[in-house]
């Protein structure tokens, strides 16, 4: 019967501080007429049943469907027939830590609105390398957010209290405070999977432990939180998978002082898709700003010279204006609030509004080929109203972090990492090829620290165990980043050299990577590429990456903009200086975009980290719906199984000498005999029980 996979377990939580313990492996079990096993099925991924016969390898196993099927003994796993039914809060305590078990255990504690468990990893159960899971509602759980629920984590021992986000910042402030070390949290997960609610939850909690208690004027804190709503209206937008989808990654850096109290703050965001203001598809919307916008009060809307959203060519692409439960009038009200909290003057609002309408108006205005060659001119007189309009709107995200205060003396801090999913559509551009590279380094990045931690700790105390491999994603990195050769660099080339077309490119790509196990050329196409992420095959589609990939404003335009009155608005396009101007320095999205990450995995890897996996249970955005195949690929892609794969190969059970003695004693009682040498008593006990799979570390 398959070893890996299956655990004994049997844990409580424990201070790891003690260093002396008895570390039990897997263990195996037999099959035999009778046990309750799972065993794959095409539409829930896992089913239980009941073995009828045992022939050889040959399994016939009774399904809890009616049906009977014959499986192979290495495809059965055993279940636990005393799992209890509400599911357990740590997966360690599982009796079995195989796939069934763990999904079973997700689902039905999601049954009971119970969203959130962890897969602990080895040795850090604790602190680090616990992953948290998240499975996402769909419906409101307020009872489980109050102020009540956030004192309650406040200085609870992590598992103590349920798995929470709360549990999670908990851990990471109190680490920070007593050990000085800067933390970080990094949520993931696919779009609309929850990211963005967990990361708010974090901010919550972390503004709740390091705020000051009376508030004379508007804190960091609440400029932390009020930026949220900010960033929303200008960065959010409807997507099929998501309503209240981000278009842009962000990273938010709260900083502490030595005593613990919130210092500054500092919002770091990443590629923000810029596609989307001139072009959406049903049923998706564009950026949430300029709905409101178009919903603002009457003296707004005419001083803008805006009306119904239906009119502007930027959004009457799809058939989507309004969001259910969502007022945009009301919206555009609260974002004008949270941009004073945040410290957003009313003159500084005005020119940014401005420019959000003005990009309408501009959306709006039609060509027509003018009377001199290549010049072209507005089409008819409504074309020339939108380009007038836009041109006095114009007389066309730092703000935000100079208004909230950065504390560049900060030792400590606790960054907040919350980014875009791997993506994986019917059609795959430039953005998703940046999103995808994203992922594909955090992944390498919590390999490396879950991974290989968890191996070096074992070396270190000499305990024995077969190194098990994991999927290193070193090769794609290298296939898409590598200096000079990677994907990003033939891209850059094919943008600077100005014959080159979508197709040159890909031959380009076909004839460099003809032999790279993580490229291919799918069959029936001359410019698509495919990636082997490490969460499944993606397809790109290379049409618009030359254009996306290039980031320069037209000379004229430049010089345009620059002038305007607006001062807003020439801020935003500084004059060139003379050199770069000249010497035609060439900016690329993708290296620029290279270089970010580069950036934010070095603030990363000097933090310690903590992960949230966010789950979206259904494609419905439904609550109460829980896909089996779907949750399964998504704990695949994020490296939840993986982790758990590799604390089942090492020894996941760790028990003090005490706690073991206290607990098994009563198999052989008379091994205590007197003798106060729990040591002792625990090696013969072992031996007593003929307990296989287990070391005894002194
Ligand atoms: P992501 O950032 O991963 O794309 P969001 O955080 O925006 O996803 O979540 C998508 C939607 O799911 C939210 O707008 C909200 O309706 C719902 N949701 C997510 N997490 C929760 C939660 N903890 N409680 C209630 N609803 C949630
Ligand atoms: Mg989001």
């Amino acid at each position: 019967v398959k070893n890996s996979g299956q655990c004994f377990k049997n844990q409580a939580a424990i201070d790891w501080n003690l260093s002396l313990y008895i570390l039990v492996q897997a263990t195996t079990t037999s099959l035999a007429v009778g046990s309750l096993v799972w065993v794959e099925d095409s539409d829930i991924a896992w089913i239980d049943g009941e073995v009828m016969q045992v022939n050889g390898e040959d399994i016939k196993v009774l399904c809890t469907s009616g049906k009977t099927v014959v499986v192979k003994a290495s495809n059965v796993y055993p279940k636990d027939a005393e799992a209890p039914s509400c599911g357990v809060d740590d997966m360690t305590k599982l009796a079995y830590l195989h796939e069934p078990g763990i999904l079973q255990n997700l689902k039905s504690r999601y049954d009971m609105n119970e969203i959130y468990a962890i897969a602990s990893n080895g040795f850090f159960q604790t602190y680090t390398g616990n992953i948290l899971i998240a499975v996402n509602p769909f419906r409101k759980l307020p009872h489980l957010y109050d102020s009540h629920m956030m004192a309650q984590y406040k200085g609870a021992d992590f598992g103590e209290l349920s798995p929470h986000p709360f549990a999670v910042a908990d851990a990471a402030y109190r680490l920070m405070i007593n050990e000085g070390i800067s933390q970080s949290i990094l949520v993931s997960g696919e779009s609309g999977a929850g990211k963005t609610e967990s990361t708010k939850l974090l901010m919550q909690y972390l503004a709740y432990m390091g705020g000051r208690a009376a508030a004379e004027e508007r804190t960091v804190e609440q400029k932390v939180l009020e930026s949220n709503p900010v960033l929303e209206a200008f960065g959010n937008a409807k997507t099929v998978r998501n309503n209240n989808s981000s278009r842009f990654g962000k990273f938010v850096e709260i900083q502490f002082d030595p005593r613990g109290r919130i210092s500054g703050a500092a919002v770091r965001t990443y590629l923000l898709e810029r596609s989307r203001v001139c072009q959406v598809s049903d049923p998706e919307r564009n950026y949430h700003c300029f709905y409101m916008l178009c919903a603002a009060p009457s003296e707004d809307t005419k001083r803008y010279k805006l009306g119904n959203p239906r009119a502007f060519h930027y959004l009457n692409q799809s058939n989507c204006y309004e969001l259910d439960g969502i007022d945009d009038s009301k919206e555009y009200a609260a974002t004008r609030r949270a941009m004073d909290v945040v410290g957003i003057s009313s003159e500084e609002q005005d020119a940014i509004f401005r420019v959000v309408a003005s990009i309408l108006h501009l959306g709006n205005i039609e060509f027509a080929k003018g009377k001199e060659v290549d010049s072209s001119v507005p089409k008819d007189e409504k074309s020339w109203f939108h380009l007038r309009t836009a041109a006095e709107l114009l007389m066309i995200v730092d703000k935000i972090n100079s208004s909230i205060g950065q504390d560049s003396d900060s030792k400590f801090l606790i960054g907040v990492l919350d980014i875009y999913g791997f993506e994986s559509f019917k059609t795959n551009s430039f953005e998703q090829f940046c999103i995808n590279l994203t992922n594909e380094k955090l992944q390498q990045h919590f390999n490396q620290h879950v991974f290989k931690m968890e191996q070096e700790e074992y070396t270190k105390e000499e305990i024995n165990w077969s190194y098990i491999e994991f999927v290193d994603n070193q090769d794609v990195l290298d296939l898409i980043e590598k200096k000079p050769g990677g994907i990003i660099a033939l891209l850059d080339e094919a943008c600077m050299f100005p014959r080159s077309t979508h197709e040159t490119f890909a031959q380009k790509l076909y004839q460099t990577f003809k032999n790279h196990k993580r490229f291919s050329k799918p069959k029936l196409s001359r410019s698509d590429f495919t990636i082997c992420h490490y969460a499944g095959d993606v397809t790109y589609q290379t049409e618009l990456f030359l254009d996306k990939n290039k980031d320069y404003v037209v000379a004229e335009h430049q010089a345009l903009l620059t002038a305007s009155k607006c001062s807003f608005v020439s801020g935003l396009f500084p004059p060139l200086a003379q050199e770069s101007s000249k010497s035609s320095k060439f900016s690329s999205i993708g290296s620029r975009f290279k270089q970010q990450l580069l950036s934010l995995l070095e603030t990363l890897s000097s933090t310690e980290p903590h992960y949230i996996r966010c789950v979206k249970p259904n494609n419905l955005l439904k609550p109460s719906i829980f896909e089996n195949k779907n949750v399964l690929q998504q704990l695949q892609c994020g490296g939840v199984m993986e982790a758990i794969r590799i604390s089942c190969a090492g020894y996941p059970t760790k028990k003090p000498f005490v706690e073991f003695v206290d607990r098994f004693s009563l198999l052989a009682p008379e091994v205590l005999d007197g003798s106060s040498d729990e040591v002792a008593a625990c090696k013969k006990l072992l031996k007593k029980v003929g307990l296989q799979g287990y070391q005894v570390n002194v």
